[in-house]
């Protein structure tokens, strides 16, 4: 296999310290978080303690100031033992858009984590087509006052903390977006259901209402109305954050199955014997071999600031399918132990729908590649 370039071994030094902590103190408890919909605060704690959270935080607010490459090192160490929580996504809107003050009183808090983020802009009425949002925050005095509802919302029952879009001139579409930071102590905030889904059982997701929320407007993030292009520049980093993830899903699979179809036989022979087996294994690892060029190379431009939207784009559509293919026909090699939930592959089938869905469904990759071929952006 084409080896890696872009880790030192700084890197790999650091990825064993993420494995063995993943291993002893994340892994064990992973079913129990699953069973209560919702990882322990106490993990966050002990994750924050191990400088695991928000690891490229600068050094001035508690943060290491390491470069991504240590976050990627996170990511793909929690993928590889299916686990997906979003541990750093909000806190890098506070580091890239926040005030001094902001920064001051929210990222010390995340990089130890005592307080958790959660980033809300989904709505039951708008997904993808998110300038169609319909939560408003009306300017009163020294205020907002923030009335809606937002659903789907990762960490909705942990979060201590919310980023959120909301319309702030309703009339102008995508330029009448801002965001808005809101505690969740604030009176009329209030946390609806965690919603039961088919997979990632172990990650709280909610709907979460607002009914006249009072904050200052000091907690307005970044310059009012400008919250839509601070959101697509996000999202190129949350789409790479996903293809990150992806692409070890696929490498786990393939390694599962390998080593699965190596011992069990049927017709006097293992699975691993049969030629479809082969054949199949090998298409599947060319095409993550590919798919870890394409992420590596992202992950490169992303360190130079250089991470092209349309780019990252092309690396989630191709590593969230691949993902989804590959522990689908993987899954076939385990027959009916493939379909019984103390197999890890299993586990990885449920879990790996949402990855065609969630911070933009495959369509919208889709339309962003395409635009700019037609030179539309
Ligand atoms: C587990 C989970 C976690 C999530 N976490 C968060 C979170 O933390 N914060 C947050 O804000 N949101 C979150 N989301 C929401 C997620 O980002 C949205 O579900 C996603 O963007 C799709 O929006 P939608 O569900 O409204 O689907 P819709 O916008 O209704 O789209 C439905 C389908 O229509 C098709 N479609 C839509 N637009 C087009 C188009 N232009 N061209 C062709 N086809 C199209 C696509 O197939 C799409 O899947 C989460 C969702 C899930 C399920």
């Amino acid at each position: 296999m084409i080896k890696r370039t872009i880790f030192t071994e700084d890197h790999e030094l650091f990825r064993a310290s993420v494995r063995k902590f993943v291993e002893q103190d994340l892994v064990p408890h992973h079913e129990k978080w699953e069973e209560a919909c919702k990882v322990d605060r106490e993990a966050w704690l002990k994750a924050g303690e191990a400088g695991l959270l928000c690891c490229d935080a600068p050094e001035e607010y508690g943060g290491s100031g390491a470069d991504f490459l240590y976050n990627a090192v996170v990511i793909e160490e929690l993928a590889r033992a299916g686990i997906t929580v979003h541990s750093d996504m909000m806190a890098t809107y506070i580091a890239s858009f926040g005030t001094e003050a902001q920064k001051k009183t929210w990222l010390p808090k995340m990089i130890s984590g005592e307080v958790i983020g959660a980033l809300a802009m989904t709505e039951p009425g708008a997904g993808s087509d998110l300038k169609a949002i319909r939560t408003t925050a009306v300017r009163h005095g020294d205020d907002y006052i923030i009335n809606g509802q937002k659903v789907y919302i990762s960490n909705g029952q942990n979060s201590d903390l919310l980023v959120v879009a909301c319309k702030t001139n309703p009339a102008a579409g995508a330029r009448g977006v801002s965001l808005i930071l809101v505690e969740a102590t604030r009176p009329g905030f209030k946390r609806g259901k965690n919603l039961k889904k088919i997979g990632l059982k172990a990650q709280d997701t909610s709907e979460l209402f607002f009914d006249d929320v009072r904050v200052p407007a000091s907690n307005l993030l970044g310059e009012e109305n400008k919250g839509f292009s601070l959101l697509m520049t996000k999202l190129a980093r949350e789409r790479l954050t996903q293809a990150i993830r992806s692409i070890v899903v696929a490498e786990q699979a393939i390694q599962w199955t390998v080593d699965y179809t190596k011992e069990r036989k049927a017709f006097d022979q293992t699975i691993g014997d049969f030629q479809n087996t082969r054949f199949k294994l090998a298409e599947l690892a060319t095409q993550t071999v590919a798919g870890r060029a394409l992420v590596d190379q992202c992950i490169a431009l992303f360190m130079k600031n250089e991470l092209d939207p349309v780019d990252a784009a092309m690396a989630k559509l191709y590593a969230c399918d691949l993902h989804v293919k590959t522990v689908d026909e993987c899954l076939q090699f385990f027959g009916g132990y493939g379909y019984m939930l103390e197999y890890p592959i299993a586990r990885a089938y449920i879990d790996a729908r949402i990855v065609r869905i969630a911070g933009g469904a495959a369509e919208i990759m889709k339309q962003i590649i395409g635009k700019s071929l037609f030179g539309e952006r």
